[in-house]
C-alpha cells in the first residue's frame, strides 16, 4: 500500500475512483474522502490546518510515496461554496488542482502528487460521469 487517493465522498463517482485506482494498480490504497475532494484543502485557516493533520495521520508510518487527488464535475460541494455553476468548471476544479499540489507537495516533501478530473458526460452511451482524466502540468 503506498498511495493516498483524495475524493469527493459523491458516490456516483465511486465507480471512476475505482476504475483509475485498478488501473494504477493501487487497489489497497489509502482513501480520504470527503465532500468536495481537494477542495477543502483551498480552505483557509482551520478547515486547511484539519485536513493537512488528516493526511499527516495516513502518511505516518507508511510507504506511501504517491497521493492521487481526483476532482470531479457537476460537484455539490462546489456548487454549495461558489453559490451555483455558474462558472467554468473544468478551469476551475484544474486551478484548484494545481493549488493543493503546490500546498501538498510543499508541506509533505517526499510525496508525489498527481492531479486528474472525472468529467461528467451528457452524451454517448446516457449522461454519467466518465474515466478519470489526467490534468497536465
Ligand atoms: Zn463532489
Amino acid at each position: 500500500m503506498n498511495a493516498l487517493f483524495i475524493a469527493c465522498s459523491d458516490g456516483r463517482i465511486a465507480a471512476s475512483i475505482a476504475a483509475l485506482q485498478e488501473k494504477e494498480e493501487q487497489a489497497d490504497a489509502d482513501r480520504l474522502l470527503v465532500p468536495g475532494g481537494p477542495l477543502v484543502f483551498t480552505r483557509p485557516g482551520l478547515e486547511r490546518r484539519v485536513a493537512l493533520d488528516w493526511v499527516r495521520t495516513q502518511l505516518e508510518g507508511r510507504s506511501i510515496r504517491t497521493i492521487y487527488l481526483i476532482s470531479h464535475q457537476d460537484c455539490a460541494a462546489y456548487q454549495r461554496a461558489l453559490g451555483g455553476f455558474g462558472f467554468d468548471q473544468q478551469e476551475l476544479l484544474e486551478r484548484d488542482l494545481r493549488r493543493v499540489e503546490t500546498l501538498l507537495e510543499n508541506t509533505f516533501p517526499d510525496v508525489e502528487v498527481r492531479c486528474f478530473v472525472i468529467p461528467w458526460r451528457e452524451n454517448g452511451r446516457g449522461p454519467g460521469f466518465g474515466n478519470a482524466e489526467p490534468v497536465e502540468d
